[in-house]
């Protein structure tokens, strides 16, 4: 991976959340440091939150339920908040399984008190005055949820994610964006392969990469 000057470069420990805006043209990078490792996705327009990323528009829009390098990923207003401008891992990344939370830890595992990404996305939300009803399906970043053909699923939903470790994304943001992330600290399906690890997040200047 080339070096370039980021804007912003952090670790985000596993169970950790990161928010930021981001402005237009400049670009995201999620690099998942060891491979495997869940990251849940949303974004906003930092203008007017009330529009938000919509998995439906962006499946319609790259006819297919996997992200990968080229889409968009698309609001509820039809329009576009961020392009997928590079993309190392292989597979795509999953759009439909959502993120997990104290609720579905409980009600998936039988697993009490264990928050998720749920709770990360408030928290992170709650800085930007947003709250339980501005959260929406999101992406999960290095994540696999294999569908069949008959519309079934795997027994745990999610599989061992195809990244390694290095892999990254690029999304360059098309307006201004409320990026927010939670580092998945699930253990009790394989969306994090059973070892929760950290990632590092960057923004870079329009400039700094081409
Ligand atoms: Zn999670």
């Amino acid at each position: 991976m080339q070096e370039l000057d980021s804007l912003t470069d952090e670790i985000v420990k596993p169970g950790e959340g990161w928010e930021k805006v981001i402005r237009p043209l400049q670009i995201l990078r999620i690099t998942d440091l060891e491979g495997q490792q869940g990251v849940d996705f949303l974004c906003y327009n930092a203008d007017n939150p009330q529009e938000r990323y919509h998995a439906p528009n962006t499946i319609k829009a790259a006819q297919s339920i996997h992200i990968a390098k080229g889409s968009v990923l698309y609001s509820d207003y039809a329009n576009p908040l961020m392009t997928v401008v590079e993309d190392t891992t292989p597979g795509g990344h999953d759009t439909i399984a959502g993120c997990c939370s104290s609720w579905s830890n409980e009600m998936l595992y039988g697993v009490p008190n264990a928050p998720g990404c749920r709770e990360n996305f408030l928290d992170a939300l709650s800085k930007h005055g947003l709250d339980w009803t501005d959260i929406v399906p999101n992406i999960n970043f290095f994540c696999s949820v294999p569908v069949h053909e008959d519309g079934s699923t795997e027994e745990s939903v999610f599989v061992d994610g195809n990244s390694v470790a290095g892999d990254y994304i690029d999304l360059r943001a098309e307006t201004n964006v409320l990026a927010v992330i939670s580092n998945c600290p699930q253990v009790n399906n394989p969306c994090n392969s059973g070892n929760p690890t950290q990632i590092r997040v960057q923004v870079f200047s329009p400039h700094s990469i081409d």
